[in-house]
């Protein structure tokens, strides 16, 4: 590079820069060393001073530019920066949905976005015709302190919007975080240095975005996920929580990838449970979900409690809390689904005030894979009512007794050999009446998960499983309040409650029996599916798998462990005794037999009908076979467009999906009855 071109010299260099940065942040894998960076910064930078026309705002001289600072000043935020009100169990998050299904009968059908709630450190982003010009710490959400030059050195923050969809003027929130592989690296490096050790990655992330040097800042390796979009000029990409995620993500901002839209807060409950184990193994921390009412629209009027929290979103949080104790030996059980689920013996440890002795860790992958050796002193954490995890094991404490583990070939339990299907982690016995299966199966059939009896959780059936009044679902409706008033700890009043709780269960609809069931890979969304396409038990278990796949949503996988489910004698016997015993097999509303004029459809709703609300039309298409989904995607039948209808009409239009109004949708579903 002679500098015959000053301008096209300087694009080179950027597109390299901009390139070592991405690798930086994102890989965690520098492609070039510092001092190679360095000169390629020097050498743009002198570019620059002599051409002061190509000194853009995007350039990444300006990721780096600012000298330390003396003091951060103070900025106010156009729209204030709310907190999230907080619910630690599955009950406030319930209590949450409720209040605000009386406040608006809507909610009550309302899809729900629900996204990992990453623990660092609040940003606001303001951008300009595309270029960021500012950014703001949340400070006390009124007003925060800028620190743009700091900003500026996050190598995963877009200087530059990506795109042209984006409002003129506009505000992008999110988190500043630090990965735990490049927090590990930043503690190295710091050590390496003489310096101390940063204690969490939260307090060192949140640390850096207030440094007074920007270089300190580019050193701890923060990255960014954006969560919101706040316009302040011009026009919304989107009418959804998810299409301003999916709009971030087209603008080059990075999004946290495990964010959903589900249909109430029954599938948002069911999905927080599956977080909260695993919440922990991602690659950063988090701590919980964030829940939102999808429809921006619907938020605006559920509005904001005393202008400090929006009534249309809520954490749901897993505090965890750990400790440090031996492994003593692993315990092979058995899920209810049949995988098999090693479970550490510990040494007892207090944690958050109750004595631990057992710890799930998961499956044989990842026991390899964190190299947890029997007689390790591992870590465990636990949060809220779940059961303790072991994270892993302390290598620098190994005296060198440790022993790798080696998983069972055969069940403890039924002596079948067990198979471990091709792409999954664990092992599983096949033998659907396995006896080591039966207690985890029970547990979830008469879970919230399941048909959610009240007064019978894990200890009591535990009870009844070892007093041989209960071996399988069946046997709960054969219980009487006799028999129960001799087991420990129940009274009359006891015993007759569980009785009548087990008769009000008789009444589920089917999808909570199916659900029930523990089918393997048939959750709570395909449960509702399947009960709302075939109305019946009966009718799914005549259903062939082509019938079943025939569902948008029921792929090989399910149809394939539910036909197993039905076809062996064993479930089939159980099945006919829960109907003998007076347990129903239908879902309300469904005619498994009557005219389904919308079967196989995938409509989507938007803006305002004439006349059906929202919920009644969703209903009136699912009982028609329909589906209802919240997102326009090549596989939508058409779109359902009422007044005032967003950015969903444009993205039909554009797709070439046909659109519909309510008139249409009415003379459609009528078309068979
Ligand atoms: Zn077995």
């Amino acid at each position: 590079m002679s500098g015959a071109d000053p301008a096209a010299e300087a694009a080179a260099l950027r597109a390299e820069l901009e390139r070592a940065n991405r690798a930086y942040y994102e890989l965690d894998a520098p492609e070039i060393s510092d001092a190679e960076y360095d000169r390629l910064f020097r050498a743009l930078q002198a570019l620059e001073a002599a051409h002061p026309a190509l000194a853009t705002a995007d350039s990444p001289t300006r990721r780096v530019g600012g000298a330390p600072a003396e003091y951060l000043p103070k900025a106010r935020h156009a729209v204030p920066m709310l907190s999230l009100d907080n619910a630690f169990t599955t009950e406030e998050l319930r209590d949450w949905h409720q209040k605000l299904v009386r406040l608006d009968g809507r909610v009550a059908e309302a899809a729900l976005a629900l996204e990992v709630k990453i623990d660092g450190a609040a940003l606001s982003l303001t951008y300009e015709d595309g270029i960021l010009v500012r950014g703001v710490t949340r400070g006390n959400g009124t007003e925060g302190e800028e620190i743009t030059a700091n900003v500026r050195s996050i190598g995963d923050i877009p200087l530059r919007l990506d795109g042209s969809d984006w409002p003129a003027r506009l505000e992008i929130r999110g988190e500043v975080y630090i990965g735990r592989a490049a927090f590990a690296r930043v503690n190295r490096d710091r050590e390496a240095r003489g310096l101390e050790p940063l204690q969490n990655p939260r307090n060192a992330a949140a640390g850096a975005l207030r440094a007074l040097d920007p270089a300190e800042a580019r050193r701890r390796r923060l990255a960014f996920f954006g969560y919101q979009v706040v316009v302040l000029d011009g026009t919304a990409p989107a009418d959804t929580h998810d299409g301003m995620l999916a709009a971030l993500a087209r603008w080059g901002v990075p999004v946290e990838p495990h964010h959903v839209v589900v249909d109430g807060i029954d599938d948002a409950v069911a999905a927080c449970d599956g977080w909260a184990t695993r919440i922990r193994d991602l690659a950063f921390d988090a701590d919980g979900l964030v829940i939102k009412i999808n429809d921006l629209a619907v938020q605006v009027e559920l509005g904001v409690v005393g202008n400090r929290v929006p009534r249309w979103a809520i954490a749901r949080k897993f505090p965890a809390e750990s400790a440090f104790t031996r492994l003593l030996d692993i315990e092979v059980n058995i899920g209810r689904t049949g995988a098999l689920a090693p479970t550490a013996i510990l040494e007892p440890v207090r944690i958050g005030g109750v004595t631990v002795t057992r710890a799930t860790l998961h499956n044989e992958d990842v026991i390899a894979s964190r190299d947890v050796r029997i007689g390790d002193v591992v870590e465990v954490i636990r949060s809220g009512d779940v059961i303790p995890k072991v994270l892993g094991p302390d290598r620098s404490r190994r005296t060198g007794a440790e022993v790798p583990w080696q998983p069972p070939t055969h069940c403890p339990f039924s002596g079948t050999l067990l198979v471990r299907p091709e792409g999954e982690a664990a092992r599983y016995c096949p033998d659907p009446r396995c006896p080591g299966r039966a207690y985890e199966q029970l547990v979830h059939f008469v879970s919230r998960a399941g048909l959610d009896i009240e007064g019978l959780g894990p200890e009591r059936v535990r009870q009844l499983l070892d007093a041989h009044l209960v071996r399988d679902a069946a046997d709960f409706f054969t219980l009487t309040a006799d028999t129960l008033r001799e087991l420990e700890g129940f009274a009359d009043q006891s015993a007759a409650a569980l009785v009548q709780a087990i008769a009000a269960a008789r009444e589920r609809p089917l999808h909570a029996l199916l659900a029930a069931l523990g089918i393997r890979h048939v959750g709570a969304t395909a449960a509702k599916l399947l009960a709302r396409r075939f109305g019946t038990l009966d009718a799914i278990r005549e259903a062939t798998a082509q019938d079943l796949e025939a569902l948008d949503g029921i792929g090989p996988a399910i149809s394939g462990s539910l036909r197993e489910f039905c076809e062996d004698p064993g479930t089939a016997a159980l099945l006919d005794r829960l109907r003998a015993l007076g347990v129903a097999q239908e879902e309300a509303g469904v005619q498994a037999d009557g005219p389904r004029p919308l079967d196989g459809q995938i409509l989507v709703l938007t803006g305002t009908l004439p006349t059906l609300s929202r919920a009644e039309a969703t209903q009136r298409i699912e009982a028609a076979g329909g589906v209802v989904k919240s997102a326009v995607s090549r596989k939508t039948t058409a779109v359902v467009a009422g007044s005032e209808a967003g950015d969903k009409l444009a993205k039909a239009e554009a797709l070439g999906i046909e659109v519909i109004d309510e008139a249409e949708l009415l003379r459609r579903l009528d078309r068979a009855e």
